[in-house]
């Protein structure tokens, strides 16, 4: 190999875009496998890897039958950070043991920190970025969630510049995929039989704000629901707050497919808090929305997320907040302490708050917060509820494990179907509940 090519490429990291991966063209048919970390996002981002790699002629195989072994990592906290790197040296170790050819990592660790995972771990053969998303085609996938859900990308990265956040530096540009590319990739997933679609992306509330120059999700659920046959539910998830509608709300309230359950992450309620992370919206502005919300859909469930221990968040800042989720009663709540990023502005903000206080806090609300669902569980006590069936209870004779609209897949509780009849995966049965936990509920199937 002549000293220049061999120079260039120990100097530059091997990061290749996902085409160059694919339009390597060597050794075809190989048998790749991958592992995905992180946010349904990444998951359809694998989806789509997986797509190309067959198209290309590779077979699709679990991890442990590979050659090429693919890790798609995520880089949002400190927490997924560590996974990503624990999981690249498990595949790393795989390969000095001759068990894996070939090791790739994707996603957002290897966009936001190429040229020193490429100096760290010379055992790794190509780092890809992540995908750009396709505006007008939909993507070749190998869908990796159960044949009866799915989730639909329906555009990339954010306008908003949270100041914790990392994501829009590592994903770029905010970009929509066009109304018709949206509609055929659901138009595809209706005649595969799927039962409920999971709408997607960093902040969906943004949706079109730059190919059609305005928010467009109410104009595109209204576009969406016609094409629907199969399925029955369809699922918003990551809305921003300030960029919430009425218009949207309304088409939440008046379609009866659109699941009544609105995943808002609030972060946080205190305004000099809310200002310090710029989410564009005020105290009163929340109060305000939660309020239409909670008018116009008062059966729905909220979801919500919040960070304790942002710089500046003092005793009275968290105590406005612990006295806001006390009153406001969230059906679902997610908190996470705060994860000083590298490059964004948070980073840098003076009051940097204890790591034991940031835990202590979360342990509060968190506590706060279990005795709250647990409530908000019994109120379903003796009433009739629809569950989309997703498996069956292993090793239990008539017990099936299942949904309500209220619980998304894989973060939200559980609901414990019993049965006298067979159930399957992506069946709906309408049950009565006869228990309920802080998270999970009992029902009785009633046919
Ligand atoms: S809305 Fe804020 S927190 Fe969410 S991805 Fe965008 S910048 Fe990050």
């Amino acid at each position: 190999m002549n000293t220049q090519l061999k120079d260039k490429i120990t100097k530059e990291p091997r990061i290749r875009t996902t085409q160059d991966f694919h339009e390597q063209r060597v050794n075809q048919g190989r048998n790749v496998g991958l592992i995905n970390l992180g946010c349904a996002r990444n998951l359809v981002d694998s989806q789509a890897i997986l797509g190309r790699l067959k198209k290309n002629g590779h077979r699709i195989v679990d991890i442990n039958k590979a050659d090429i072994a693919i890790v798609n990592t995520c880089a949002f906290i400190e927490e997924a950070k560590k996974e990503s790197i624990d999981t690249i040296l498990d595949l790393i170790e795989l390969k000095n043991q001759g068990k894996i050819k070939k090791v790739i990592v994707a996603g957002c660790l290897a966009q936001r920190y190429a040229k020193e995972l490429a100096a760290e771990f010379k055992e790794v053969d190509a780092f890809i970025g992540t995908p750009q998303l396709d505006k007008e085609r939909v993507p070749e996938q190998v869908y990796l969630t159960p044949q009866h859900y799915a989730y639909v990308k329906i555009c990339e990265s954010c306008f908003n510049q949270c100041s914790f956040c990392a994501i829009p530096k590592i994903k770029g540009k905010f970009s929509s995929r066009t109304i018709e590319s949206v509609l055929a990739e659901i138009k595809q997933l209706d005649e595969r039989g799927v039962k409920e679609i999971n709408i997607i992306g960093q902040d969906i509330t943004a949706y079109g704000m730059d190919i059609y120059r305005e928010k467009s999700l109410a104009k595109l659920l209204k576009a969406i629901i016609p094409v629907t046959k199969n399925i029955q539910w369809i699922r918003l998830l990551y809305a921003f707050p300030a960029h919430v509608t009425d218009e949207l709300i309304d088409v939440m309230a008046n379609e009866e497919k659109i699941c009544k359950y609105i995943d808002l992450p609030l972060q946080h309620i205190s305004d000099p808090i809310l200002k310090n992370m710029n989410r564009g919206i005020t105290t009163q502005g929340t109060i305000d929305l939660l309020d239409k919300i909670r008018t116009k859909i008062p059966q729905g469930s909220l979801r919500t997320t919040f960070i304790v221990g942002l710089p500046g968040e003092n005793e009275k800042h968290f105590e406005e907040l612990l006295n806001f989720v006390k009153s406001v009663q969230f059906e679902r709540v997610g908190v996470f302490v705060y994860s000083k990023e590298e490059g964004t502005a948070a980073c840098d903000m003076p009051a940097q708050v204890l790591d034991k206080i940031k835990k202590k806090r979360l342990d509060i609300l968190m506590r706060e917060q279990q005795k709250i669902s647990k409530s908000v569980q019994e109120r379903f006590l003796g009433r009739r509820l629809k569950i989309l069936i997703d498996e069956k209870q292993r090793d239990t004779e008539g017990v099936y494990l299942g949904r309500s609209e209220y619980d998304a897949p894989e973060v939200d509780g559980l609901v414990y179907v019993h049965s006298q009849h067979k159930l399957n995966p992506g069946d709906f049965v309408d049950t009565i509940v006869t228990d309920a936990y802080e998270y999970d509920l009992v029902t009785e199937a009633v046919f």
